[in-house]
């Protein structure tokens, strides 16, 4: 079993790594050493979730103690909504750069796209409770990201929550010089998405999935949502394979040559997520997971719905 995935640009993307949404700044430092520890050689960040200081502490503490190597890390962030316009992107990534303790990103991705209103608020909301566009285009947010890659910032970019007809509409633009390497999408087995990751795929374009585990600390959940890592028949699964339900959401993903990005800021959980390279599910099994999809979202950024670029109107 491969242990990562080849990307366009020729460099290979380790098949597990670990998420840090909602990784408090308190912990998410020795989350990321617990998972260097571990194995992980791939963390996956973001602007947005406003800890990438303390990442980017847990990332040079096991540079500085030999414990790694920069080169054999495979570090991922992604350029927030309202940093769109052309002129915000490179001063963008430079702050994620410097909050990383960097100076480059292995892949830097466009986490929406949709382009929110620039300034100080990270989710600008009109009187309604929903977000406030701005007037970019994603086709020139992804010049802006090109010029990253000439620069020497960022080895590779991506998107993130597009859709096959936006990422046709980059695939199609005049002029292009870099394809997407990678679009990160919610998947699960709730949240299939056959079609996404067949079309992507199909252009050479890797996945990522994100929530994997179902995101059971998002902020939003609510108690009679369905709960995967609860779930019976993925239980049975599990049990069959003398494994974790944790275990048995990131393998479905990893044999299907998706990278996982489980995130935890549990020591024994980080470790737990990483052993997934020691059993198989048959093709029975993977096929009895994708028959549990119901297209639920746990992840649906409701306040974008109105925006014109709002991505999960589409069929995918
Ligand atoms: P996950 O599906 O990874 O679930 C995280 C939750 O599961 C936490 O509550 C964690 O608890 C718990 N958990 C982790 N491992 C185990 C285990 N072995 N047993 C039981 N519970 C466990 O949710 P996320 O939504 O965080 O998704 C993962 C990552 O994907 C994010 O952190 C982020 O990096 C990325 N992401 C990207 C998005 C995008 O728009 N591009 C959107 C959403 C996520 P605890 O930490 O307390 O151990």
């Amino acid at each position: 079993m491969a242990t990562s995935v080849k990307l366009n640009t020729g460099a290979e993307m380790p098949i597990v790594g670990l998420g840090t949404w909602k990784s408090p700044p308190g912990k998410v430092a020795e989350a990321v050493k617990a998972a260097i520890a571990a194995g992980y050689r791939h963390i996956d960040g973001a602007f947005v979730y406003q800890n990438e200081t303390e990442v980017g502490e847990g990332i040079q503490a096991m540079i500085n103690d030999g414990v790694v190597k920069r080169a054999e890390l495979f570090v991922v962030s992604k350029l927030w909504c309202t940093f769109h316009d052309k002129s915000l992107v490179k001063c963008a990534c430079l702050k994620t750069l410097s909050d990383l303790k960097l100076d480059y990103l292995d892949l830097y991705l466009v986490h929406w796209p949709m382009g929110f209103k620039a300034g100080s608020e990270l989710f600008p909301l009109d009187s309604e409770g929903l977000t406030i566009s701005d007037d970019t285009d994603f086709l020139d947010t992804w010049e802006a990201m090109e010029e990253l890659v000439d620069a020497g910032l960022v080895k590779a970019i991506g998107i993130s929550n597009f859709n096959r007809e936006q990422i046709e509409a980059i695939l199609n633009k005049p002029g292009l010089k870099y394809k997407p390497a990678n679009n990160q999408i919610e998947c699960h087995p709730y949240l299939t998405q056959e079609k996404l990751i067949s079309y992507c795929q199909s252009k050479d374009i890797t996945v990522t999935a994100y929530s994997p585990l179902g995101s059971p600390d998002r902020p939003w959940a609510k108690p009679e949502d369905p709960s995967l890592l609860d779930d019976p028949h993925i239980r049975t699964v599990a049990e069959k394979h003398k494994k974790t339900t944790a275990q048995v959401l990131i393998r479905f993903h990893i044999q299907r040559n998706v990278i996982a990005i489980p995130k935890s800021v549990t020591p024994q959980r980080i470790q737990e997520n990483f052993q997934v390279f020691d059993f198989e599910l048959n093709d029975e099994e993977i096929k009895t997971i994708l028959g549990f999809n119901r297209n639920f979202r746990v992840c649906p950024m409701h306040w974008g719905v109105k925006h014109r670029d709002y991505p999960f109107n589409a069929e995918y």
